[in-house]
């Protein structure tokens, strides 16, 4: 197995990563609360653990990869007290919170698929753990670390952090957060400002509550993570990731509960956070107003937009950005990563009809791909592999322009790398074949069906004038319409 070392956002330091039951690796990543459609800043976190993913299956781990919903207890504006973020989506669009649940998980997935991130092994809901977050509450309770106090039930950090440090993740120390959270107002019940929820009680206005020891209520959002990653990967499991944002509060609530219910001192071994998606340096947020959805990224169709763009001109600019660093969002960058994909994929088109000669004992592609690999042990260092792969690039091109010749096993050997690295690594696959656009395809196909009967209609009606412009742009676009006895078919060249 290759050495591999990834910055551990708990000591800040390049570790050596070994799986505790390799070649088996067990990753959560906390996924997205189906309240709303995704953003393009949702994606490249989810893009950026999907190659993470990728690459530890391609170099032979056998990952479980558990990315949950989240469908309850995530409040709005990620406060402590008031409406769920999807009661109030139910409540706004007059449906179901299960209704809103679908709604939005079904768009997820939609958006998922065209970016071609990978399914997670297994992706668990909130909802449907409740009785494992009941129990973990109960575990936590009985260990000293939690209250209840009217029907709720309160982490306490305080007495926590008498057996156990609190906010080593995100290097917060537990007397500046005291000294700098704001005395309780009166209103809230909590004994100190630094306990979160465990557990809520309901009152009658809201729509998702279930049943507990302690009444009728819901749980926290911390908790369902803690939960099912443990449900799913043990006390003690290798990554937990998501994006930056969730270190703290949420990840290092996750952290004391899992630790809280189970003693275990090390329940994550490696967290890995991901990066923002800025624009104008500003994170790409919903509330911000700044977060276009990728339907409109591949319409163009948003102020931001000078155009629209390809999916995989999108997962490559991502791409071409350290999961760990800020990438700011703009036209000119998206344009650039256009222009070198299509270089990176002609080339590669080009190996694919390269015949073989002399071997060329000035290239050596053994160096090229321990680059390649140096580079995603490094960290998962996807700029760096990219940059590799364009090393590689001169070759091909010398060899495509007959400036160089390669033998056959030199030309079989780059099409290894580059398939591996391209299609399974970085996930790139070619626009308009399987997995990205097989939808557009049908889309396209549809749209084409319905011209062509629009064109008939037209012609019944002795609409000439339209019935020729619909042929003839069709026409412009390689599209060719033909008509028989038995109606008008299209074909495309
Ligand atoms: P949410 O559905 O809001 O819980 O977010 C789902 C995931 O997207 C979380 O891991 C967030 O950290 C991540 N996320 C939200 N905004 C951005 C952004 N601008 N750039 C990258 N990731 C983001
Ligand atoms: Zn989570």
């Amino acid at each position: 197995m290759q050495p591999l070392h990834i910055q551990n956002s708990l000591s800040r330091k390049k570790e050596l990563f070994e799986p505790l039951n390799a070649p088996h690796v067990g990753m959560y990543v906390c996924g997205p609360t189906v309240y709303s459609n995704v953003h393009l800043g949702n994606v490249r976190t989810f893009l950026s653990f999907d190659v993470i993913y990728r690459y530890l299956e391609f170099i032979g781990y056998k990952v479980r990869y558990v990315r949950n919903i989240t469908d309850v207890g995530h409040l709005v504006g990620d406060a402590e007290d008031g409406e769920d973020k999807i009661g109030k989506m139910a409540r706004l669009q007059k449906l179901e919170p299960m209704e809103i649940v679908q709604k939005y998980t079904n768009d997820f997935h939609d958006v998922m698929r065209v970016f071609n991130i990978l399914p997670p092994s297994i992706e668990p809901t909130a909802t449907g753990h409740i009785i494992e977050q009941i129990s973990s509450i109960e575990k936590i309770l009985e260990n000293g670390y939690a209250y209840e106090v009217n029907g709720s039930i309160y982490f306490s950090v305080r007495k926590f952090s008498e057996d156990y440090p609190y906010g080593e993740l995100s290097g917060r120390k537990i007397d500046e957060l005291l000294s700098n959270t704001r005395d309780l107002d009166g209103q809230s019940e909590k004994k100190d400002p630094l306990d979160f929820a465990l557990w809520k009680k309901a009152d009658d206005s809201h729509l998702m509550r279930w049943p507990s020891p302690w009444g009728i209520g819901f749980p926290g959002w911390h908790l369902e993570c803690s939960v099912m990653s443990t449900k799913y990967l043990g006390e003690e499991f290798d990554i937990h990731g998501g994006g930056m944002d969730l270190k703290f509060p949420h990840h290092e609530c996750e952290i004391a509960q899992n630790i809280g219910a189970n003693k275990t001192p090390n329940p994550v071994r490696y967290w890995i956070h991901g990066n923002m998606l800025t624009v104008n340096g500003r994170k790409m947020a919903k509330s911000e107003g700044n977060g276009f959805t990728p339907d409109e990224l591949i319409t163009g169709n948003h102020k931001l937009l000078e155009r629209g763009y390809s999916p995989m001109t999108v997962r490559f600019f991502m791409l071409m950005g350290h999961y760990a660093s800020t990438l700011d969002f703009s036209n000119e960058a998206l344009q650039a990563a256009e222009k070198g994909l299509s270089k990176l994929t002609n080339a590669v088109e080009a190996l694919g009809k390269l015949v073989g000669g002399e071997e060329n004992t000035d290239f050596n592609f053994t160096a090229l791909s321990d680059k390649c690999y140096a580079a995603m042990n490094d960290d998962f260092n996807t700029p760096i592999l990219i940059a590799s792969l364009f090393e590689g690039v001169k070759t091909i091109n010398s060899a495509v322009d007959g400036r160089i010749s390669l033998s056959s096993t030199q030309i079989s050997n780059l099409k290894v790398l580059y398939s591996g690295f391209m299609k399974d690594v970085l996930g790139l696959v070619e626009e308009g074949s399987k997995g990205s656009a097989e939808g557009s395809e049908d889309l396209a196909s549809n749209l084409l069906d319905l011209l062509v009967e629009l064109r008939s209609d037209a012609k019944s009606n002795k609409d000439w004038a339209s019935a020729d412009r619909i042929r003839n742009t069709l026409s412009e676009l390689g599209v060719t319409v033909k008509d028989s006895k038995d109606g008008s078919s299209w074909s495309h060249d």
